[in-house]
């Protein structure tokens, strides 16, 4: 930077610069990132959002998509490091995974550099806003029966009510074994639905405030309308809420249900709808869970890409590792969420693994000299409703790579605030591998805000920058985003992984 003063003298007198070749140097100007697209890279885009829709298919709810990627990690030789032969030691190139208790993942490739000498991490959270199930849920009024819920991470209640629902859930059986049990996703499987009122009879809900005309509550699963019936009147008219007692022997033939498994069972109900390609020209992909199973995606793939063939590949000069973390959308709490020791443990179980003498300084050095992206979804501008966002800070859809240097709501109360020169490395590291980044911050001041995982990575000494992909109706149980915001995220993350020192 040369001159600490400034002076007009030279706009008064001296020469004259063309405005348009200024603008060009000291202005910022954003393109679309389909342009830059070779056709080469427009098919892998295509191809990339393509395996993308079926990860989201197979993968609605934290366990299944933490068991689709654990086995995508395996197929590509990943070992699971809680199944290491005792003395085992890990050297440059050895790729290992750890899945905690089934919901979220840490994965890692041992660098030519030890973990020690600090790892170039990327977080994302493989959790999603959804319906989970009360503990004892069942109930019928009126011939008809529900389940009741208890939602889970921020939603707009109306948005979930008047669609089709697919269950998909764990039951614990008394033996200890685990049955997950899925209903509405294949074709021709029954699906469920949360009723709403007939616009002729809703002159009340309607002039109340949208938070209110739906409540918590209100938002019991329709599950049943016929009677068990033994074939005898007599019989049947002494049987008390006989709708409930058919749902109950239907899930009791089929997974040896009773009533109390309900108790301990995880059971999540999300959309039954696919992704889909959207618009005429499929450009984007419309999906419930891409907050932020997007990130995820696009991080899983940067890493099992950085790591290359199994077998074959020359390890990369940093440790790079990707955790994908649970319960994001409930504040990162409980023992499978990016509050809990499972991430330092992994990174000290790394440490372990390759230093002679690690004590729990060399630990706590090791996060210190780490770099990381916390992968998350941000808010695309939505000229629908523009009044909420500033145009000069908000991430547009194919525009790339979202980074938002602070989140957090208010004064930037709750959320985590990256230092000016990790910005730095990350948007020189960007811009020497032509990945277009933009903007992120999470609307006007004070018209809100939200955090990521990136306060927890930051509080273990961790340089942190949020960074993820533009998503329209983000948190709405259909999500849109750009297919070549996705394909840029994956290789803006790929360059982060082998480029960051
Ligand atoms: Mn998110
Ligand atoms: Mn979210």
């Amino acid at each position: 930077m040369p001159k600490k003063t400034i002076s007009t003298d030279a706009a008064e007198g001296g020469k004259k610069t063309k405005g348009k070749t200024l603008q060009e140097k000291l202005c910022i100007s954003l393109k679309t990132c389909w342009d830059g697209l070779s056709a080469e890279e427009a098919r892998r885009c295509q191809d990339f959002a393509d395996d993308y829709k079926r990860f989201l298919d197979r993968g609605k709810t934290e366990r299944e998509c933490a068991a689709l990627c654990a086995a995508r990690l395996e197929k590509a030789g990943f070992v699971n490091l809680d199944t290491l032969p005792p003395k085992k030691r890990l050297g440059a190139g050895d790729r290992v995974y750890r899945s905690v208790r089934g919901k979220s993942i840490l994965a890692a490739v041992i660098g030519k550099a030890p973990p020690a000498r600090g790892l170039n991490i990327l977080g994302a959270h493989i959790d999603s806003p959804r319906i989970d199930l009360k503990t004892n849920p069942l109930y019928e009024d009126s011939d008809l029966a529900f389940l009741d819920t208890h939602y889970y991470g921020g939603i707009k209640h109306y948005q979930w009510t008047a669609i089709p629902l697919a269950l998909h859930g764990l039951i614990i059986d008394k033996a200890g074994k685990p049955h997950p049990i899925t209903v509405g996703e294949e074709p021709g499987d029954p699906v469920f639905t949360i009723t709403d009122l007939l616009p002729h009879l809703a002159r009340d809900q309607m002039a109340k405030k949208a938070s209110e005309f739906i409540d918590g509550e209100g938002l019991d699963i329709l599950a049943g309308s016929r009677p068990f019936s033994e074939g005898d009147r007599g019989k049947d008219d002494k049987l008390k809420d006989r709708v409930k007692l058919f749902c109950l022997n239907l899930l009791h033939d089929a997974y040896g249900i009773t009533e109390e498994d309900f108790a301990s069972g995880e059971i999540e109900f999300v959309p039954a709808f696919r992704a889909s390609d959207l618009g005429f020209d499929r450009s984007m992909v419309g999906a419930y869970g891409q907050d932020d199973r997007s990130c995820a995606f696009a991080a899983l793939h940067a890493l099992l890409e950085t790591a290359g063939p199994a077998k074959k590949a020359a390890p990369p000069a940093r440790t790079i590792l990707c955790y994908l973390s649970d319960k994001e959308e409930i504040g990162s709490m409980g023992n499978t969420g990016a509050e809990s020791r499972a991430f330092e443990n992994f990174i000290a179980d790394l440490c372990e693994l390759t230093e002679s003498d690690c004590g729990p300084r060399l630990v706590r050095d090791a996060l210190a000299r780490s770099a990381m992206l916390s992968a998350d979804v941000n808010a695309a501008y939505d000229p629908t409703h523009s009044d909420v966002f500033d145009k000069k800070t908000s991430s547009f859809f194919g525009k790339g790579l979202a980074l938002s240097k602070f989140t957090g709501r208010g004064g930037k109360y709750g959320g985590s605030e990256a230092n000016a020169e990790f910005y730095r490395r990350v948007q020189l590291i960007l811009n020497d591998n032509k990945v277009q980044w933009q903007f992120g911050e999470l609307g006007k001041v004070d018209k809100g805000g939200g955090g990521t995982i990136a306060q927890h990575a930051a509080n273990l000494g961790i340089e942190v920058l949020d960074c993820g992909i533009p998503v329209l109706s983000m948190h709405s149980p259909f999500e849109v985003i750009s297919k070549v915001d996705l394909y840029t995220a994956f290789r803006g993350y790929k360059a982060f992984l082998q480029e960051c020192r």
